[in-house]
């Protein structure tokens, strides 16, 4: 066996290549899709290359990928799917669970949902999604 071509690189370089890998068409292509609009629960991706990710609808939300909201969690630090902190009020009043009044698919390549705020400006492209992804092996990787 010839280990020639393979590159050795410390981790750092590794984490760089990592943040810059194109994901395969098969990671990025979505099997199967369940859109659990009517439970109002989250959606639940197979994907192509066998892999299984869901989310719920808050974490969707809190995660839209539209200029506004990316300033918005850039500007305070959160990530893709943090929840924003609930500080403004002594008086907590409930807050219904965020969840799409519209799902529409948007080419080929992406969804998009209208919430029950009335937010609908987030195009969820697949490979965002898959980016995201929050199972336990990809939270691994980070
Ligand atoms: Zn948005
Ligand atoms: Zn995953």
């Amino acid at each position: 066996m010839s280990h020639e071509g393979i590159k050795i690189v410390n981790a750092e370089e590794a984490q760089r290549d990592a943040e810059h890998e194109r994901l395969p068409a098969e990671a990025v292509t979505p099997a199967k899709i369940r859109v659990m609009k009517t439970e109002g629960t989250g959606v639940e991706i197979d994907w192509k290359d066998g892999h299984r990710s869901a989310w719920n609808f808050a974490w969707l939300r809190n995660a839209c990928p539209c200029a506004t909201c990316h300033d918005e969690r850039e500007k305070s630090g959160r990530k893709p799917g943090e929840a924003k902190p609930k500080t403004q009020t002594l008086l907590v009043m409930y807050e219904a669970p965020v969840r799409p009044v519209e799902v529409t698919p948007v080419g080929k390549y992406a969804v998009k949902f209208k919430w029950t705020d009335g937010h609908e400006a987030g195009i969820y492209s697949w490979e965002y999604l898959r980016r995201v992804c929050g199972c336990e092996a990809c939270a691994r990787r980070g």
